[in-house]
């Protein structure tokens, strides 16, 4: 039997893909099991100093994000030995990955467009795991679904559980099993009992910060290098855009050292100084960056994140392009404002190369960690897809071992 603990971009997909193959399989997620549309409750909670994205419920992260599906970290992968162009394919082909339809492109989104194209940068719809068929444009991605239209890790869950996997949730993983440097299951906390469950082969897919704090309990010495791809949202007015109601982030500008795209934010209006401009009516831009993995989790869980000149750097860039890109679009220059700086991608704390090799083994004989830990450095852009591509390599590799 194996288990997996988290059930987000890493965990989901191993846990389908052992299944379909009979393998035995338990899954172990702290969060409850929730129907997407109440996934905006389960966002957590970080010390005051930093604004980072992350949730504890079935499918992680991925339940409220926006679908983005982008190739990552190719070069720095091959560096490891690692080709992943087939899980790639493989993977983009299951969940249906494609640049949406006309019919689900915005107003705003267009212009975003048509803007980032006669300023002659790298412009694409992006490419997503949404349903069409399905999908509202009701602008809320990121609260979860409504109309379970986009592709999240519970439905590889619900396909695992099927398969005869079983699913043990609002429990806690709080300490590895090792003896002789090798992994013999887990000890977790569920309606406030102790409980173990033995097994010599164990996947953490905790996430960046989960799967650190789980690695500390047997030595390892996890999350002193992390990233999480910091990002503002600028925008300002433009009359009844109604961009609120957008499908999120459907627009792609790759620039050098930054991606933007097309992103309502509720909590731009606030830096606007300007009565006139109600939410509904502010187009405006995700700036993201890759960052140096100068930040670090500290002993309670909590993350600090320290900032290089070249973090600022990027971001500045990427925001000034933003600007031309929202003048263009026809926004009151006047009226542009932006949020704070955030992140949603953590990761890097178990680094490929470093912590785990490349088959994602840590120093324990069976212990393997699948997610955004083991990314060797930060993408700067959605990472989800590498994330599963990996996943399904190293469930490949389970099978086969
Ligand atoms: C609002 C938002 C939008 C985003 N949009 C995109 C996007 O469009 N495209 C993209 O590529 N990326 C996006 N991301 C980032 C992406 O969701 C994450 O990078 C990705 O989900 C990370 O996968 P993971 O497996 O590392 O962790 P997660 O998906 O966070 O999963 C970790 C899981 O482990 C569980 N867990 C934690 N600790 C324990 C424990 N001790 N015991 C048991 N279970 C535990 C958690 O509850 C969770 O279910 C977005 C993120 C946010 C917040």
């Amino acid at each position: 039997m194996v288990i997996i603990v988290g059930t987000g971009a890493g965990g989901a997909i191993i846990a389908y893909e052992l299944s379909k193959e009979n393998i035995p399989v338990t899954i172990i997620e702290k969060g409850p099991y929730i129907d997407s549309k109440d996934a905006f409750n389960y966002y957590d909670k970080y010390s005051e100093d930093v604004d980072l994205l992350t949730t504890t419920c079935i499918g992680g992260a991925t339940i409220v994000s926006m679908s983005n599906m982008v190739h990552a970290l190719d070069e720095e992968l091959h560096d490891y030995g690692i080709d992943i162009t087939e899980e790639y394919g493989y993977v983009e082909e299951l969940i249906g990955v494609h640049q949406l339809d006309d019919s689900h492109i915005g107003r705003g989104t267009q212009l975003f467009l048509d803007a980032g194209r006669e300023l002659g940068l790298n412009t694409l719809k992006m490419p997503k795991a949404i349903r069409e068929k399905d999908c509202i444009q009701c602008g809320k991605c990121a609260f979860g679904c409504p109309a379970d239209a986009k592709w999240s890790g519970k439905d590889f869950v619900d396909m695992a559980v099927e398969n005869g996997a079983e699913l043990i949730t609002e429990a806690e993983v709080y300490e590895l099993i090792v003896e002789d440097s090798k992994i013999k299951g887990v000890k977790y906390i569920k309606d406030n009992a102790q409980e173990s469950l033995l097994s010599d082969t164990v996947v953490l897919s905790a996430g960046a910060i989960g799967s650190t704090l789980i690695l500390r309990t047997a030595g390892i010495d996890a999350g002193r290098e992390l990233f999480f791809d910091p990002f503002v949202s600028v925008g300002g007015y433009i009359k009844d855009i109604n961009f609120n109601t957008e499908v999120q982030m459907a627009g792609l500008v790759i620039g050098k050292n930054f991606v933007l795209s097309p992103h309502f934010s509720s909590f731009i209006k606030g830096n606007i100084d300007d009565e006139k401009v109600d939410d509904k009516d502010i187009l405006s831009i995700m700036v993201k960056t890759a960052d140096d993995a100068k930040g670090y989790v500290d002993d309670d869980g909590d993350v600090v994140k320290i900032n290089t000149i070249n973090d600022i750097r990027y971001l500045a860039e990427g925001v000034a392009t933003a600007g031309f890109i929202l003048e263009k679009a026809g926004v009151d220059p006047n009226t542009i404002g932006s949020t704070v700086y955030r992140g949603a991608h953590p990761g890097g704390t178990a680094p490929i190369g470093k912590l785990v090799d490349s088959n994602q083994e840590t120093e324990i004989e069976g212990l393997f960690v699948s997610d955004a830990s083991v990314l060797p450095i930060s993408p700067g852009k959605p990472p989800i897809l590498t994330i599963l591509a990996l996943s399904k390599r190293l469930a490949d590799y389970l099978k086969n071992n």
